[in-house]
């Protein structure tokens, strides 16, 4: 049972002491968080859903700081096995609740990204704003109305661009668009948005990446989005309508999808750990209840059917944890099937901990349906993870594209 809730079988120090952190501030803050109030997460005022104390304490333990150069009082991860030790971490904050990890997990993702293409002016001004306010969320702004997976494929050409432009204007870039289905959204208090700067080339060669501020004039949230699952992490939708930020707030200039792998590739690999992280809550909860619970005169796991479908959700988690860390590591070992596997494992994943949760609702009876028990919102929370950073269909597309460059139709893109 206990290999089955373990990510890794070998750890480094460093991994070691993190998966602790997590497990302490899993175990005293975050499960005991959710379990208190299961109606919590129904709240319709976004603000009130979570209470401050849950990041406060994340900050405490030092969970808020990851990606953050330590310049500026981060906690740095040694780099040979950063996209592992991430995996690792946001599996276990998962376990908690999926909503916080990607709460937590959207801000190194971001905080990755801008130490690697901020200005230093302002990595000066902002990473000392996020580490002084344990509230301070950011956020990754692609997907438009028009649709996203344009954009993963990608389907290069003009007729495809993003419609939020950017142009520069006395020394201001002015953004006009509308971006929707951003994780952290609604609350977060910095933006990186892309932007269409040259409509005459596709989109690899013309998007343009943006530092923007929640304060900018010409910048509004319009709303929370209401999901199914993830429920503590608000997901937003932002205007900007003559939105204009000083020219060195640019990030990358036309490039700016190229340089997004930054953030995508450990990005992925943290999406398939959060996703994990559900499948291990699932079952480890489904475990306690199987060795309980009575029916036909013993134990539920003395019936023959249920140990058959007990022994199905550990393959499936192992197999995963399996994967998992072998696309980590192609990301920290920079190989170039870094990519392929990094889309096979989030799409592996969102299938398999799906069936992990499944059979965890099947074995659960009706109690499985009961918001008091939480059995239900394994499924829920997984359900949304076919869909975050690709679609699955679009996801394989990707995948044929990198095994077979030559051959692949176009439905695999243009790149
Ligand atoms: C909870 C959540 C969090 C998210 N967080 C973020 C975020 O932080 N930042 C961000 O930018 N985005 C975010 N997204 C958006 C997400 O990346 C997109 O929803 C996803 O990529 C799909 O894009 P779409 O919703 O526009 O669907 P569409 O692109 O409209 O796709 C609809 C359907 O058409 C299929 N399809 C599309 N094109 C083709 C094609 N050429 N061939 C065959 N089939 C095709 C798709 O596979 C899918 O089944 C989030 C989404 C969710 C649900």
């Amino acid at each position: 049972m206990a290999d089955v809730l373990e990510l890794f079988t070998t750890l480094t120090d460093e991994q070691a002491e993190m998966r602790q952190t997590c497990r302490r501030y899993v175990d005293r803050v975050l499960a005991p968080f959710v379990a208190a109030d299961r109606e919590r997460e129904w709240d319709f005022d976004p603000a009130q859903r979570l209470t401050a104390e849950v990041l406060e304490e994340a900050d405490r333990a030092g969970l808020r700081a990851l990606g953050v150069p330590e310049a500026y009082g981060g906690v740095a991860l040694e780099e040979g096995t950063e996209a592992q030790t991430f995996a690792l971490i946001s599996a276990e904050l998962a376990r908690g609740d999926v909503g916080v990890a990607d709460k937590l997990v959207q801000n190194w993702k971001v905080a990755v990204l801008l130490r690697s293409l901020a200005p230093a002016s302002l990595q000066d001004e902002w990473f000392a704003r996020y580490m002084a306010d344990p509230q301070f969320l950011m956020a990754h702004c692609l997907t438009e109305p028009r649709g996203a997976s344009d954009r993963w494929l990608p389907y290069n050409a003009p007729e495809a661009n993003m419609d939020t432009r950017a142009v520069l204007e006395d020394g201001h870039w002015r953004i006009d668009g509308r971006k929707q289905f951003i994780s952290n959204g609604y609350d977060a208090s910095l933006y990186v948005v892309y932007a269409n700067t040259d409509d005459a080339v596709g989109m690899l060669q013309g998007t343009s990446s943006f530092l923007v501020p929640r304060d900018t004039p010409g910048l509004e949230v319009t709303r929370c989005n209401e999901t199914i699952g993830g429920r503590y992490m608000n997901n937003g939708e932002i205007v900007f309508d003559g939105c204009r930020v000083s020219e060195d707030h640019l990030l990358a200039h036309n490039d700016a999808l190229g340089k997004a792998g930054i953030y995508f590739h450990p990005g992925k690999i943290m999406q398939a750990a959060k996703n994990m992280g559900i499948g291990m809550a699932a079952f480890e909860q489904t475990v306690a209840f199987v060795h309980d619970r009575v029916q036909g005169g013993k134990v539920l796991i003395e019936h023959q059917a249920v140990a058959i479908r007990v022994a199905e959700m550990a393959t499936k988690l192992h197999a995963v944890a399996a994967m998992l860390q072998r696309a980590a590591k192609a990301v920290d070992e920079r190989r170039p099937d870094a990519n392929a596997v990094c889309d096979m494992v989030k799409v592996f994943a969102s299938h398999q901990i799906l069936e992990v949760c499944t059979h965890a609702m099947e074995l659960h009876g009706g109690y499985g349906a009961m918001l008091e028990v939480g059995i239900e919102k394994y499924l829920r929370d997984a359900s949304v993870y076919l869909h975050m950073d690709a679609t699955t269909d679009i996801s394989n597309f990707r995948i044929a594209r990198a095994l077979f460059p030559q051959t692949a139709g176009a439905y695999a893109g243009r790149g």
